[in-house]
This record gives C-alpha cells, structure tokens and sequence, in this order.
C-alpha cells in the first residue's frame, strides 16, 4: 500500500488535533521545556506505564515496586555525584543570547566562537548543572536548598535496605519505580523527546559482584524483547554501546537502545552496569552500611553491583506513536479521502481499545450499541461514537489507533450479530453479539502488526 513518510511536524498536529498532547500553559504563549497529556495521551502513556510495571513486577518473582519521593535529602545528590558531575557544557551568544550545548555544536564554528544562528561572538564553554534548585521553608537561603531529582534511581538505592528488611527479598532482585524526573536542559527539542519534566520507568536490580556482567546481557535482552512484544518495528531499533568517553562516571558498561525517530537514530533507553558506586557512595555519605547480609552463604557480606534500565515513559509515549503513524493511499478519487492517517497501536497500549458505533442514531441502534459498550466496558477500553457518516467515524478511530470496532445495523437488531471491524487491515466480519469479547480477547493475544 503507497504511504506518505511521517514527519515530526505531522506527530505534532495529530497529537494537538486528537488530543494526545498539548503544549503546556498554551494560552499564554507556552512554556519551553514542558507539555501537558490530553485525554488519548493519559490513556496511552498509562497503558505503556502499566505494560512495563507488569513486565517487571508481575511476570519476574524478584522485583518489587516503589513510589519515592521527588524532594530528597540534599546529601543524596552529593553522594550520587549530580551536584558535582551533572554538567553540560554551555556557550551563550553574546549578540542574540541564544544557548548551545558545546558537544552538539559544529566543532570549527565553536572553535572560531561563533554563533550558528546570528554569527555573533560565543561565550567561553562553562559548565553548567541541570538540576533544577528551589527551596524548602518559608526562607530562600542558601541553608535550605533543595532539588528536583533528576533521575529517579536514587529513591530505589536510599530504599533498598527498607525493602530487602520488609520484603525479604534476596540477591538477586530488582526495584522498579515509575516517576517524575526533572532537567534544566539547555536545549529543549523534538516535541517531548527532550524535556524539563519528563518521567522514567526504572528498574535498578541488585546482584552479587561477580555475577553482574551476566545480569547485565540477561537485562539487555529483555529490554530489547520488552519493544518486540509491544509490537514495535524491530528494524527500527538499534544498540549503541557507550564508548569510554561517553560512559557516565559511575558506570563499568552500558548500552542505549536507540529507536530511529523522524529526526533520527536517539536514545529511548538504557542499560547500565552501575557497579556499587552508588551504594559506596551512600555507605560514604550517609555513615550507614549498605552492606547486603547473605544469610544462605554464612552471613556473607558485600556491597550488591546494580544493573540498571533506564528508560523514559514520555520518550516512549512520542516513540510509540512515532512508530505507529502512518499515512496510507486508500482511494482514487484524487481528493482528501484518498488517505487515511492510522495508528497502529499493539491492542495492549491503544488508548481505546473497542469503539461501539450505530449506524444510525435512531430506531434502537444506539440504544443497543450502548447497552454492547456497557457489556464491554468491564474488560476492555472502550469509545461510543454516533455522529457522523459511519465511514467517518471509522477514520477517526483509526486516527485515535483503535484496533477494533464494533458497528450495530438493523440487522443486530434481528439476530444478534454485529460488525467487527480491524483497524490494520481494515477488514470487516460478521459475529454474534455474544462472542464479541472473547473474540477481541484473543485478537489482542495474537496480535501482530499488518
Ligand atoms: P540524553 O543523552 O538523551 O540526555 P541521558 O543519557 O542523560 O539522555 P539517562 O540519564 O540515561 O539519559 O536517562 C534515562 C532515560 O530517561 C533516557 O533514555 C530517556 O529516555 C529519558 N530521558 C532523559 N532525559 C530526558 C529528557 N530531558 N526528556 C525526556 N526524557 C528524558
């Protein structure tokens, strides 16, 4: 089938248009750095929080959950490193006052100081820290300053003892935790790619030294499975292993998948072999032992290695709609219903996931088509939609990603059969009412994009 290519400026719109999401703070102009999830977009971004915490936590014995504070002990980000080493290196233009991060920066016009966008003189390079500052109490000094987390991995580590002593869990063992990151990012780009406030879906797993370089492949493989079963182009995804220079100060290896958005090839997720850096540090920092005490090997002792993925839930929400869009040539009338634009959303994270729709209005279809939704309603996500010619209608579920439709006739009204319609492949079949959930239960199951 002829396609049209997908462009960011495109994703933008139909995530306005439809409701995914919209700039924050729109009315006054917007605020850089920061946007907000309408009513698709929340679906979506929880469908995907929720595939993961079950990956994580229901279909692995070993790893539990947590929901840590944003505000924590500012000794924490001395301990982690951030206060000293969470850096970027900046230029100002000292014409236009545009800002760059020097290392994404053409080499010989920050060589020759000169800026990209007006030709002015640069600044020298400064190091500049991403963590946003406020502070707690009724005083602004510097006595009371405290931080946003940057990273969430930090409310697992100052945890871990909580959780090994009121868990019993025992190495090996994971931690996952969904939640709110902050970053002053010099450059804000590419939509939510790249944002102030973001969220993460991190899973730290605590493992005995030695054994670290095999959790570290066995959590490769999963993160990379984890895409797979979602349903997302595989050929669209690739590793990038960090080199020396590139590897943050804690880590003994780490890999980035990187998924090719419109602008590219960019990291969506992590994984890192962060040793114990971050638990010595805290051991350090805070004079309490973060030894782990294994009490089926003699009470041995040892500071556990951490192997951590990393990867951002709003990142993976621009991700997954940016591999889902797809602009397809239908007819040949040669006007705008030639094309349709269609989501193509695994069942498992489409906002909705059935859409209930009576041909006509009138004569008890929709009262029928709604008593269908209410049926429905337990098990799945569901949409009601009764306006408009049904062709129509169907564009916009496909627009929204629905996989499935279920279209009520007069016919219905007879035998009680309705309309299954699919989304990929825009095929339409005939079924009893009665089957229709468990029908849909076991498209989902078997799902594979056509
Ligand atoms: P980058 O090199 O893109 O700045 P990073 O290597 O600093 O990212 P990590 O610290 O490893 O990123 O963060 C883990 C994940 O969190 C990233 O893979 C990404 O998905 C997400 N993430 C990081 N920074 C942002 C941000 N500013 N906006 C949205 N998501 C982010």
């Amino acid at each position: 089938m002829e396609n049209r290519a997908v462009s960011m400026e495109k994703i933008v719109s139909l995530c306005k248009r439809r409701g995914f999401v919209f700039q924050s703070s729109e009315i006054y102009g917007g605020q850089n750095g920061a946007w907000d999830y309408g009513p698709l977009g929340i679906e979506l971004k929880n469908n995907i929080a929720q595939a993961w915490r079950r990956e994580m936590t229901q279909l692995h014995d070993s790893i539990v959950g947590l929901d840590a504070s944003i505000l924590m002990h500012p000794r924490v980000w001395e301990a982690s490193g951030h206060v000293e080493n969470f850096t970027d290196p900046l230029v100002d233009c000292k014409k236009c006052n545009a800002r760059f991060r020097a290392d994404q920066m053409d080499e010989e016009k920050l060589a020759k100081k000169e800026c990209p966008e007006c030709g002015g003189e640069l600044t020298d390079t400064r190091k500049f820290n991403l963590m946003f500052k406020t502070h707690i109490g009724p005083t602004d000094d510097n006595s009371n300053t405290i931080f946003l987390r940057p990273e969430t991995a930090q409310g697992i580590y100052v945890n871990y003892k909580n959780v090994v002593q009121s868990s019993r869990m025992k190495i090996p063992f994971g931690i996952a935790q969904i939640g709110k990151a902050f970053r002053n990012e010099i450059v804000t780009k590419n939509f939510i790619f790249r944002t102030c406030e973001f969220e993460q879906m991190e899973m730290q797993f605590f493992v005995k030294p030695g054994t670290d370089d095999e959790w570290f492949n066995y959590w490769r493989e999963q993160r990379w499975a984890f895409y797979k079963k979602h349903g997302v182009r595989m050929d669209k995804l690739r590793w990038h292993q960090h080199g020396k220079d590139e590897l943050a100060h804690y880590a003994k290896d780490a890999y980035d998948i990187e998924y090719e958005f419109p602008m590219g090839f960019k990291e969506l997720e992590g994984v890192h072999n962060r040793t114990d850096f971050d638990l010595k540090r805290h051991t350090d920092y805070s004079g309490k032992d973060m030894q782990y005490i294994d009490q089926d090997n003699g009470n041995e002792r040892y500071i556990p290695y951490i192997i951590e993925t990393s990867a951002g839930l709003t990142r993976n929400v621009l991700m997954f709609i940016c591999d889902a869009y797809e602009e397809q040539k239908i007819g040949d009338k040669g006007n705008a219903d030639d094309w349709r634009t269609v989501l193509h959303f695994h069942p498992l994270i489409a906002p909705v996931t059935v859409a209930v729709l009576p041909l006509m209005k009138k004569d008890g279809l929709a009262e029928l088509a709604k008593e269908i939704q209410a049926e429905l309603r337990e098990d799945f996500r569901t949409d009601y939609d009764q306006s408009g010619a049904i062709g129509k209608r169907y564009r916009r579920q496909d627009e929204a990603g629905t996989p499935f439709c279920i279209t009520v006739d007069y016919d219905s009204k007879e035998d009680n059969s309705v309309t299954l319609r699919f989304r990929d492949s825009m095929e339409q079949i005939r079924i009893p009412r009665s089957e229709i959930a468990a029908r849909i239960q076991s498209e989902i199951k078997n799902y594979t994009r056509t």
